[in-house]
């Protein structure tokens, strides 16, 4: 099979990419960098990859078999207004783009199937409500981001199987989540930030890309599907049991109002995704306190 991948660079996208290429499927990488995507899939591990810049997009998806979709900007940055409406249009652009070239293409050239990507966080957030596939999207800004996301790739030609997969936080060793996380823990400064009773819907990596791979082939795979595990888990039951892992402690939580206080809008959505030298410097000054 022949798939272009957006975001393929990224934490997600370079496992899946190593996981089609070592199944011996044809990739191209979509990229807004050559230098960063070849530097990460250099020619001798990865003979045959294609890397292609944005004017080259659409020689790829055209004569494609499938795309997946997972570019944007990251969200697990401090919130400005620049910045949110960059992880916003940064998603929609990547996205429109795809489409387009997707809806422009010959029959004979275009794509049987796009899996894109979007978010848990359409649903919002609560501490007692469960979330499925049919849930109302949520009121919050993230919320906003994934409906919007989701109605730019629906634009799709209707003969394209799309399937939208709602991604939980993604655990894996080389980056994501954890990688924020665990440094915290090694300087002993790790702890659920807040109530810690937030929900933490999350996936592995390897079964994340499992999915999408499973999605390139198989025709159920189609219309909005959750990309998480079974059974999420309370932030403060994630914490311990990841200072449990690691021989560290599980430190008591940084309070609500101070992680609002330092993070504005963004805390209530982002409280354990952001940069770890802003968390420790936040857990720094709470205990001081
Ligand atoms: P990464 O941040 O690791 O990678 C995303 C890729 O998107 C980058 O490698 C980059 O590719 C491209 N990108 C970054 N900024 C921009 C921009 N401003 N405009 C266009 N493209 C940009 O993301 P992940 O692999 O972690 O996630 C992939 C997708 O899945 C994302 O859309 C994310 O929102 C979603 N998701 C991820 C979750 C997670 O826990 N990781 C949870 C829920 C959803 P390049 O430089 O090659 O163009």
């Amino acid at each position: 099979m022949t798939v272009s991948v957006t975001g393929a660079t990224g934490f997600i996208g370079r496992r899946l990419v190593q996981r089609l290429h070592a199944d011996n499927h044809h990739i191209r990488v979509l990229t807004r960098s050559r230098s960063k995507a070849q530097l990460i899939f250099p020619d001798k591990d990865f003979p045959g990859v294609i890397i292609a810049e944005e004017p080259e997009w659409k020689d790829c998806i055209h004569g494609s078999n499938a795309v997946v979709n997972l570019a944007g900007f990251p969200i697990s940055t401090r919130w400005s207004s620049e910045i949110k409406k960059e992880i916003k249009q940064s998603r929609i652009r990547v996205t429109s783009k795809v489409v387009d070239l997707i809806n422009s293409s010959q029959d004979e050239d275009r794509p049987t199937v796009l899996v894109s990507a979007t978010a848990v966080g359409y649903y919002g957030t609560s501490e007692t409500q469960v979330f499925d596939e049919q849930s109302p999207s949520g009121n919050d800004y993230l919320a906003e981001v994934c409906r919007e996301w989701e109605a730019t790739a629906l634009e799709v030609n209707k003969d394209v199987r799309l399937a939208l997969i709602r991604i939980g936080v993604v655990l894996g060793k080389d980056g994501g989540a954890l990688a924020k996380m665990v440094p915290l823990f090694m300087m002993f400064a790790g702890g659920p930030l807040g109530s810690g009773k937030q929900w933490f819907s999350w996936i592995h990596l390897d079964d994340l890309v499992n999915l999408i791979y499973e999605a390139l082939s198989n025709p159920s795979y189609k219309g909005v599907i959750n990309g998480t595990a079974p059974n999420p888990v309370r932030l403060a039951e994630m914490c311990e049991q990841l200072g449990n892992v690691m021989g560290r402690p599980s430190w008591l939580p940084v309070p609500d109002f101070a992680l609002k206080a330092v993070l504005g809008e963004g805390a209530s959505v982002v409280n354990f995704l952001i940069s770890p030298y802003f968390l420790f410097l936040v857990f720094s000054l709470i205990k001081l306190l």
